[in-house]
C-alpha cells in the first residue's frame, strides 16, 4: 500500500475467509461491525485460544510463533496466524480449523498469511497446513499461483466493499446459513422475499391504479 488512503482500508486477514464463505457475512461482521457467537464461533475460538496461550516454544522439535502478528502493506492485508513454525527453509503457516472445514475459504486465509510472511521474512512461502482439530489431522497446502491469484481477488474484492460500505444481498446457498452465527440479524430468508414482495406490490399498485382510472 503506497498512499495514507490506502493504508485507512486495510483488510483484516480473517475477512478473507468471511468473505469466501458468503460476501454478505463478511460485510455484516467488517462493514456493519455485527459480531454474534454460535455453537461453532465458540468452538472456533476456543481452538484458537488453545494454540495461541499453548506456552510451548518448539513443536516436534521446530520453533514456532503463536498468535503471531502478520502484516503485509503490498496487499494492506492485516491478522494474526495461529501458528507459524520457522523451518530453515522458512516460515511455515498452520491455520487451525474446528469443526466442518470449508475447504476454499480456509485455504484462501492460510495463502493471505503466507503472502505476508513472504513480505515480513523476505523469503518463499510455498506451502502452509491447515489443522483440522476435530479430526485431528494435519493437510499441506501448496500455495500455488492460481491460489495467490484467487486470494488477492478476495483482498481487492473486500476493500472495495470495505470503501463503498456495501452489503450484498444473502448466499444463494441456504445450507451455508444453518452455520452462520449471523442468522438472527441477517434475516436472508426475509431479504431474498424482498424482491418478489416487491413485485407482488407493484401488481397491486398497478391494479389499483386502473380502478382509479375507470372511475
Ligand atoms: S445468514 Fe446466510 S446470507 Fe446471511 S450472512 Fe450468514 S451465510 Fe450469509
Amino acid at each position: 500500500m503506497d498512499t495514507d488512503i490506502e493504508q485507512e482500508w486495510q483488510v483484516a486477514v480473517s475477512a478473507i475467509e468471511h468473505y469466501a464463505y458468503c460476501p454478505r457475512q463478511c460485510a455484516l461482521i467488517h462493514v456493519e461491525g455485527i459480531f454474534e457467537e454460535n455453537l461453532y464461533t465458540v468452538r472456533g475460538n476456543i481452538t484458537h485460544e488453545r494454540v495461541h496461550s499453548d506456552d510451548g516454544a518448539t513443536l516436534r522439535g521446530v520453533p514456532v510463533h503463536r498468535g503471531l502478528r502478520i502484516y503485509c502493506d503490498r496487499l494492506g492485508l492485516v491478522g494474526q496466524a495461529d501458528l507459524v513454525e520457522m523451518r530453515p527453509e522458512g516460515p511455515y503457516p498452520v491455520e487451525y480449523k474446528s469443526g466442518r472445514l470449508h475447504r476454499t475459504p480456509a485455504e484462501l486465509q492460510l495463502c493471505a498469511q503466507a503472502l505476508c510472511l513472504e513480505e515480513m521474512y523476505g523469503v518463499a512461502v510455498p506451502c502452509g497446513a491447515i489443522y483440522h482439530a476435530g479430526a485431528r489431522n494435519r493437510r499441506e497446502v501448496k500455495l500455488t499461483a492460481a491460489l495467490r491469484q484467487h486470494t488477492e481477488q478476495v483482498v481487492s474484492a473486500v476493500r472495495d466493499m470495505l470503501r463503498r460500505g456495501y452489503v450484498p444481498p444473502p448466499t444463494d446457498n441456504p445450507a451455508l446459513c444453518m452455520r452462520c452465527s449471523l442468522v438472527d440479524t441477517c434475516l436472508p430468508d426475509v431479504v431474498r422475499e424482498k424482491p418478489r414482495l416487491r413485485g407482488v406490490q407493484s401488481v397491486l399498485f398497478r391494479v389499483h391504479d386502473a380502478e382509479e382510472g375507470d372511475a
